[in-house]
């Protein structure tokens, strides 16, 4: 059996006896726990009515989605993310915050490791009543993961969380499809060494507005200085992601909880920010319209390969391309000719 019929066996069983869209939409605005897991396993069902009734849900509650802050978080496998969320998620729990952690990991079944945003990584937050911890979709590609994961941030706004934290490891296309979900996206880097000693993949760092060198504690206290100096030097060279705002490259410790108030403190100025010139509404404009146009290639594609119209016409220029009777440009115009959709 493959993972995703797995899933969606899961899926199934876990919705039976699920309460109608009302309800449930109900339950996530009042904030219940329970009802609100049930909508986040709804959205993540690939069941073609399960889809229809999430967006009934999700068009019910969106009023209420949109105030938290969102923050993305990437760093290779080790370098803290989940020591730091728990510690950094728990200093503000106590100062009055509600957390969601959400994780976007399209990799996590298949290489069956450290599985992102799991409960058992987060020891003090997952037994925390104000925080949430939704581990990452296990199956489907990054596209399909990212959205169930921006339909799952729109559930738990609604449902009363101020802040949402995405964590995401540096494989594939993850880093920057969270980048396009976050109002603000940190960077976690270890001392000592460039990024290709880290394993940073080229352009991650371009995506930053706020790099953190984790770690600068005890002996490495004086390497993260130097790391982060260098890192301090090399984004001047980078133009940033907002005109406004030249990227800080500060030191911390997250299982000392060092330099978590400083993390803070730089996320809130940005904010403040990017609220005071526009630019957050702006960035929220433009993750929408991209995220539209993702869902519109998707569906498209899906309605396509399932027509009964297309689907013939399309297996036969497939197997046309592959004999080399033809070129793939070609096939494309006349697959679009035929569905009446060219120029
Ligand atoms: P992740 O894979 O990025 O989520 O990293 P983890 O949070 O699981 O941390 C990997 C290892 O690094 C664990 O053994 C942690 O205890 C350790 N670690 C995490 N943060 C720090 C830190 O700030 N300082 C030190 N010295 N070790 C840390």
């Amino acid at each position: 059996m493959t993972g995703q019929s797995q899933d969606t066996d899961r899926n199934l069983r876990a919705l039976r006896g699920q309460p109608d869209a009302e309800a449930l939409a109900a339950g996530v605005l009042a904030g219940e726990r329970a009802l609100l897991a049930r909508a986040i396993t709804l959205v993540e069902s690939q069941n073609r009515a399960h889809r229809a009734k999430a967006q009934d849900v999700l068009d019910r509650v969106r009023h209420a989605a949109g105030n938290a802050i969102r923050i993305g978080i990437t760093g290779v496998p080790g370098v803290g993310k989940s020591t730091t969320i728990d510690q950094f998620g728990t200093n503000l729990t106590e100062a009055g915050h509600r957390i969601a952690v959400l994780a976007v990991d399209p990799t996590s079944q298949r290489s069956g490791g450290s599985i992102l945003g799991d409960k058992t990584r987060m020891s003090k937050l997952s037994i925390d009543r104000s925080a949430f911890i939704r581990p990452s979709p296990t199956s489907g590609t990054l596209g399909g993961v990212a959205r169930r994961t921006r339909e799952t941030m729109t559930l738990v706004e609604a449902a009363g969380f101020d802040i949402v934290l995405v964590e995401t490891v540096g494989v594939g296309q993850s880093e920057t499809t969270v980048a396009d979900m976050v109002d603000i996206f940190v960077v976690l880097l270890l001392p000592g060494g460039g990024d290709d000693l880290q394993g940073i993949k080229k352009g991650v760092i371009e995506l930053a507005d706020l790099v953190a060198i984790n770690k600068a504690d005890g002996d490495n206290k004086r390497r993260a200085e130097r790391t982060a100096g260098d890192y301090r030097s090399a984004l001047t060279l980078l133009t940033p992601v907002e005109a406004d705002w030249r990227p800080p490259v500060l030191t911390m410790s997250g299982l000392e909880n060092e330099g978590l108030t400083q993390l803070w403190h730089e996320i809130d100025k940005h904010q403040t920010l990017m609220q005071k010139t526009g630019a957050r509404a702006r960035r929220r404009a433009r993750q929408a319209l991209s995220w539209m146009d993702d869902l519109l290639g998707d569906e498209m594609w899906q309605r396509l390969v399932h027509s009964e119209k297309a689907k013939p016409l399309y297996e036969n220029l497939r197997d046309q391309v592959r004999r080399g009777d033809i070129a793939p440009g070609r096939a494309v115009d006349r697959l679009l000719e035929k569905l009446g959709l060219s120029d």
